[in-house]
């Protein structure tokens, strides 16, 4: 039995526990790099991509047969910061990347108490309701100092926790935004991989991460509270930019009637600033993620961006932007952390950052030592 082969056409897996010997000359990954040589003329690579380990053929297996204690093993791979675990995640991505790209991916930021939780909780709910499986990520910088996540935690999201059509997973807590962010779109992929065809993202009311999320969802939703002050604070933040629809939320109760002003308030903002597309003017809606009243209606605008946005081609777009994006973030995380583990820097990077905290070098002749010691 050819395992891989099996697995690159998506057939049968084995049963679970059963450990195949994979066909080493056999390698999804590098079939596909092959391909996309061959597809946009491409020179060949400048290191051809190792065979496929061993370990990675049941975990390529398992994924996709949505099991979901494999796909907790593959995302703690992706996860590691172990060079060896990080070859083996890069090529496990690399194999299962054909069945992925389907979900509708949506992003959810709000400032702490806004109701992300709720929200997700009765969003997700109602979507497994309706047949899709949904998994609910996260990016928390916050995570990578404290090495714990508030974000996707199952307790706050009693309903999907419990739910078997839900997966949710905590951020990842190591290293920078960068770093927190890139493992955040591999465990999306490896989701959508596993058939979850809805991907929620959640992150903070902080700028930095925020575009983080905007940069690999389809769709990007920022949640406000009713009252004061808090309308001000998302357009300084730029927040508005970057949003496809503005949703307050808490609108039941003694809350309803500041939900709307607020809500007119943001539609008046929005009026005077020009939208990011032709095809999609962000709306501003109101719901109450307590009472569930207007959460399916959240969902149609999801639905509505991207039945516009893909009759014109921007939707393609945007997923090809982020990809290269993505490509940019991975070199520029890669180059950063090749700079400050590389052994010739080890001494002169903390003798070059303190003369430049004293004044005593300016910070662009510094760079100039240190590119000429990396022979940059
Ligand atoms: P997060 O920090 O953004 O995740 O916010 P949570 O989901 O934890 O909610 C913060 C508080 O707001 C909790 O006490 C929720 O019960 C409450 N809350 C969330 N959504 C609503 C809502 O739609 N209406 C009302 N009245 N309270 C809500």
């Amino acid at each position: 039995m050819r395992i891989d082969t099996e697995v690159a056409t998506g057939a049968t897996c084995p049963p679970s526990g059963w450990l195949p010997t994979p066909n080493l000359h056999r390698n999804p990954a590098r079939e596909g790099l092959a391909a996309a040589r061959r597809q946009h003329k491409l020179g060949p690579m400048s290191r051809a991509p190792a065979p496929l380990p061993a370990d990675i053929a049941p975990l390529i297996c398992g994924v996709r047969a949505g099991e979901r204690g494999v796909l907790a093993r593959a995302i703690t791979l992706v996860e590691s910061k172990r060079p060896d675990h990080q070859r083996s995640a890069h090529q496990l991505v690399q194999s299962l990347l054909p069945h992925t790209g389907t979900a509708r991916r949506v992003g959810i930021t709000g400032a702490p108490g806004v109701g992300k939780s709720t929200t997700i909780d009765a969003l997700g709910s109602h979507l497994t309701s309706l047949g899709h499986k949904v998994a609910v990520l996260a990016v928390d910088p916050s995570s990578t100092r404290t090495g714990g996540s508030i974000l996707a935690d199952k307790t706050r999201m009693a309903q999907l926790a419990a739910d078997t059509r839900a997966f949710i997973r905590p951020s990842p807590t190591a290293g920078t935004l960068g770093g927190v962010a890139a493992k955040t779109r591999e465990t999306m992929l490896l989701c959508e991989a596993a058939g979850y065809d809805v991907i929620l993202v959640e992150t903070v009311g902080t700028g930095q991460s925020e575009t983080a999320v905007a940069d690999m969802t389809d769709f990007f939703l920022a949640l406000m509270l009713p009252g004061a002050g808090d309308e001000l604070q998302g357009l300084k933040k730029g927040l508005v930019e970057l949003a496809d629809m503005i949703a307050i939320n808490k609108a039941d109760g003694d809350n309803l009637a500041r939900a709307k002003a607020a809500a007119a308030e943001y539609r008046a903002a929005l009026h005077i600033l020009t939208p990011r597309l032709a095809e999609w003017k962000p709306p501003v809606v109101t719901y109450s993620a307590v009472t569930g009243a207007g959460v399916a209606e959240l969902w149609g605008h999801v639905l509505d961006h991207h039945r516009r946005l893909s009759a014109t081609g921007a939707f393609a777009a945007r997923r090809r932007e982020q990809q290269v994006k993505w490509m940019w973030a991975l070199l520029e995380e890669r180059l950063r952390r090749r700079i400050v583990t590389d052994p010739k820097l080890k001494t002169r990077l903390p003798q070059l950052e303190r003369a430049v905290a004293e004044g005593a070098l300016s910070p662009a002749l510094a760079v100039e030592d240190l590119v000429a010691i990396l022979g940059l």
